[in-house]
This record gives structure tokens, sequence and C-alpha cells, in this order.
């Protein structure tokens, strides 16, 4: 195994191979949580070796891919109609003497299976999360007139067998990127699809993601953003024959030079160690942000979500986050109306939202999953209460959120510039706090940090002026 990180990066740094002069253009549509944006990186760098470009245009392409979420009900079934118009595209396509592959991709892919292709005649492909690096091989057969499914769970590596970005693309995606650190899930939450559709809980090594993030910050990138679908359960191979936990590869990547922030999402109550959240106070490159779902305040229904904390538990990492860091902002993820939910359970969840008071959050009402053990049960929750209670919680939240940013007027903070803004002489970044902030300001400013004065507030962004029109060094 290559756990030597400049090894690694040599290793990666071999010319692209291109086997076909850039002619086919692929459509990557991705859905759903930043593990899906990523792997959709992922997957058009795979396929511009093949020689694929990318396109935004669907009429121009040779091939599309849906790379699908299957958390809930209606992110499902939109795939299902998004694939009935790709079907009326290919026809009129063929009829022209022009072909276009579909590839479905994804949690859908990985759940249904076969499925997709009996359901759907059009689709080509179906792939799953652990298997999209094989795409290249696919996609020779389906060319050869086969359909086909492969949604295993790859012994071999996948992040070992595709190929990294090169410059120009990594800056075309702009001074943020994430890197995928943890993947799959062994917690099993009563309502949730994910450990089915992504499998067991896995970290990449150490000197894996180093490599990668110096890649990035080597081409521009100035903010990572460690993700997994458990984060905070990472636990990945240092090379010594030891584990690093998320604080210490946090702690590892502070020290690349021309990195200036790091963020890590999503992270699970239960793996929110004492070492981590002391890391907020330690890391100085570590944002003052933590997206820590909790998704009810009701002891009952943490049970029986098999959330395997209670509402105190939680309030405990709010209270130790905010010792490390005092400015520390806050998000969750809510579920409302999952089977059994009283009155008295729901206002638990806007009792624990108004105690932690949210910078910000996503709110969504249970939707049963086939397989899951809660979409089993006989007293699931009647929709117009589920939207009831939705409606009353977001009122709360975007009151927060509203409040929140109220509050940081009149604050001087570091501002890290990443596109122009929505009118001319503007430009557009983010806080700390993960807000959008704009001001008037140079175009040279993107891709770096500087120190910005807070003038006014909306509910979903700012409005600043530079304190200086020289960027952080
Ligand atoms: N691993 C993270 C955690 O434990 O909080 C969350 C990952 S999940 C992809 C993102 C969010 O989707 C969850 O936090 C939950 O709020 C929501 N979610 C998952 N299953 C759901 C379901 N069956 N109905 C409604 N929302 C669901
Ligand atoms: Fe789903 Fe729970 Fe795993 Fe999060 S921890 S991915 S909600 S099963």
């Amino acid at each position: 195994m290559v756990t030597d990180v400049k090894e690694l990066i040599e290793a990666r740094s071999e010319p692209q191979r291109c086997e076909a002069a850039l002619l086919s253009k692929v459509l990557v549509k991705s859905y759903g949580c930043q593990m899906n944006v990523y792997d959709a990186t992922r997957m058009t760098d795979l396929l511009s070796r093949e020689g694929y470009a990318e396109t935004k245009i669907e009429e121009d392409a040779d091939l599309v891919i849906l790379n699908t979420c299957h958390i809930r009900e209606k992110a499902a079934e939109k795939i299902y109609s998004e694939l009935g118009k790709l079907a009326i595209a290919k026809r009129a396509l063929n009829a022209q003497g022009r072909d276009m592959k579909i590839v479905v991709a994804g949690c859908v892919a990985q759940a249904e299976g076969e499925e997709v292709l009996k359901r759907q005649r059009a689709v080509d492909i179906v792939v799953g999360p652990q298997s999209y690096h094989r795409l290249p091989e696919l996609l020779r057969q389906a060319r050869d007139g086969a359909r086909l499914a492969d949604t295993d769970f790859a012994v071999e590596d996948k992040f070992r067998t595709l190929p990294a970005p090169n410059r120009a693309q990594i800056r075309a995606r702009g001074v943020s990127a994430f890197v995928t650190v943890q993947e799959g899930c062994d917690k099993f939450c009563s309502f949730c699809v994910v450990p089915y559709t992504r499998g067991a809980e896995a970290s990449r090594p150490v000197a894996e993601i180093i490599a990668e993030t110096m890649r990035l910050v080597d081409a521009g990138v100035r903010e990572i953003t460690l993700i997994g679908q458990n984060v905070n359960a990472y636990l990945g191979p240092d090379g010594d024959g030891r584990e690093a936990s998320l604080a210490q590869l946090l702690d590892r990547l502070a020290r690349i030079e021309g990195l200036a922030r790091l963020r890590y999402t999503t992270s699970h109550p239960v793996d929110m160690a004492q070492e981590l959240i002391d890391a907020h106070g330690a890391n100085p490159k570590l944002m003052p942000y933590v997206h820590l779902p909790v998704q009810s305040g009701s002891d009952r229904i943490l049970k029986a979500m098999n959330r395997k904390h209670g509402a105190d538990a939680y309030l405990s990492i709010v209270e130790r986050l905010r010792k490390a860091r005092s400015d520390i902002a806050l998000s969750s993820d809510f579920i409302v109306g999952f089977p059994g939910e009283s009155d008295a359970d729901f206002e638990a969840t806007m009792a624990l939202a108004r105690a932690v008071g949210f910078a910000s959050s996503f709110s969504f009402k249970y939707s049963p999953r086939p397989g899951t053990p809660a979409a089993d049960r006989d007293d699931q929750i009647d929709e117009t209460v589920k939207s009831e209670r939705l409606a009353a919680l977001q009122v709360l939240l975007d009151e927060q959120r509203q409040a929140y940013n109220a509050a940081t007027v009149g604050r001087e903070f570091d501002v890290l510039f990443e596109k122009a803004g929505r009118h001319e002489g503007q430009i557009g970044g983010k806080s700390p706090y993960m807000q959008a902030v704009h001001v008037e300001g140079q175009m040279e400013l993107i891709g770096r940090e500087a120190r910005v004065k807070i003038i006014a507030a909306g509910s979903n962004s700012l409005g600043g002026r530079l304190m200086s029109e020289e960027a952080k060094a």
C-alpha cells in the first residue's frame, strides 16, 4: 500500500490518458447531498480521461448521468420523471441518427438496481456509488448494445482507481472544494436508507487525503470541506500502523501552506468526541461552524429513531462547543412527523430548537422509505399534521436564521471571496459562519480572504464593506 504523501502525489501526476479525441460530451446532473456533488466531479474527471468533455446542455450530450438521491420518496420519484423526459429526448436524437447513453448512478441506482432498467427502457447503465470507477468499462459494453447494472460494493478501492483532476479542472470549480474522507454508515437510524445504499463505514487513509488536498491547494483552492455520511466517525490509517481521528486529520491538514479554511460535514452527535470539540478552540484554520443534525428534541422519538442519544446529550455537546469557541455557529437537520410523534414530542423539538438558537437548519417531513424499520410501523402520522408541524418549525428556524444574520451587523471578520456578485462591481464570498457575503470590490480578490465589516443583513445573505483593498497574505 502507498502511504507516503509524496509518492501518492507523484503516482497521480502522470499525464492524463486520453483514449479518444474530445469528441463526446457528458452531462452529469447531481441530486441530494455533498457526497453526490463530490462523486459527480470524480465521474466527470474519469470520463474526461476517456475523451468526454463536460456540457451543461442536454441536447449536446452523448452521455447523460443522473447521480441520484434516495433519501426521501420525492427525491427518488423525481428521478423517474426526469428519466421519462430523457427517454423522449433520446428517441428524438435516435430519429436524427444520433445516440444518447443514459446512466443512473447514486443511491437510487444502488437501492433499485436492475429495477431501474426494467422501469425505464431508455436507461443503458445503472451504477452504484461504490462502483462508478468502473464506468469506462461499463460504457464500452453499453456501446456494444448491452444494458447493465453494477451495484457491487467493489473490493478494489475506487479512490485509488479514479484519476486526479488537472489544474484547469480544479480552477474551474472555484476556491472551495469537497474532499470525501469517510463513506458509509453503521448507525442504522430507523428512518434512513443510507446504510443500505452506501454500505458500512470506511475511512480513507490520511496520506491519500493529504495528497488530494495538496493538489487542490496547489491549483488555487483555499477552503476544503471534509465530507462523509458520518464524517466525525472518521478513523483512517495514518501509515504508522495507527489510526487517526478526524481532529488529528484536521490538525495534519491545517499544516498545509496556502490552505486557509477547513470545514467538515455531516457529523453525528454520538461521534462528537471531546478532542474534536476542542479542535474548534485549538485549530485556527477550522471554521467556527458545525452542522450537527438532531432530528428530534424528544427522547422517546430519538430512541425510536435509533439515534443512540437523548436531547440532553445533544445540548451538552452544544454547550461544550460554545465553551471551546464562543462564536460557533450551529446548524441542524430535523425530521417532523416520525411515526408515533405526539404533539408533546413535537413541542420537545420546538423547545430544543429554542434552547439552541440555530444559525441555519434543514427540516423535512418524515418520508417512509422501503426496507427501513420505521416504514413498517402502523402509527404513521397524517400528512396534514406533518405539514402543520413542518410549517411551525420552519417559522421558528427562519426567525432564528434572520436573528443570527442580524446579530452579525457591525461585526468584522474575514470573508473568503469566491465569485462575482449579482451586480456590476460586486463580489461574493463566505463568512467563517457559512453566510453568503456581498461587498463592492475588485475581482482580483476572488480566491482570497479579506477583512469585511458587515453593514446589512437579509434572511439569506449579508452585505458588507471591505476594511481594506488588501487581501490577507
Ligand atoms: N448522517 C447524517 C446524520 O446522522 O444526521 C445525515 C445524513 S442524511 C443523508 C441527511 C438528512 O436527511 C438527515 O439528517 C435527515 O434529517 C434526513 N432524512 C434521512 N432520512 C429521511 C427520511 N426517511 N425522511 C425525512 N428525512 C430524512
Ligand atoms: Fe442515515 Fe442515521 Fe446514518 Fe445519518 S447516521 S446516514 S441519518 S442512518
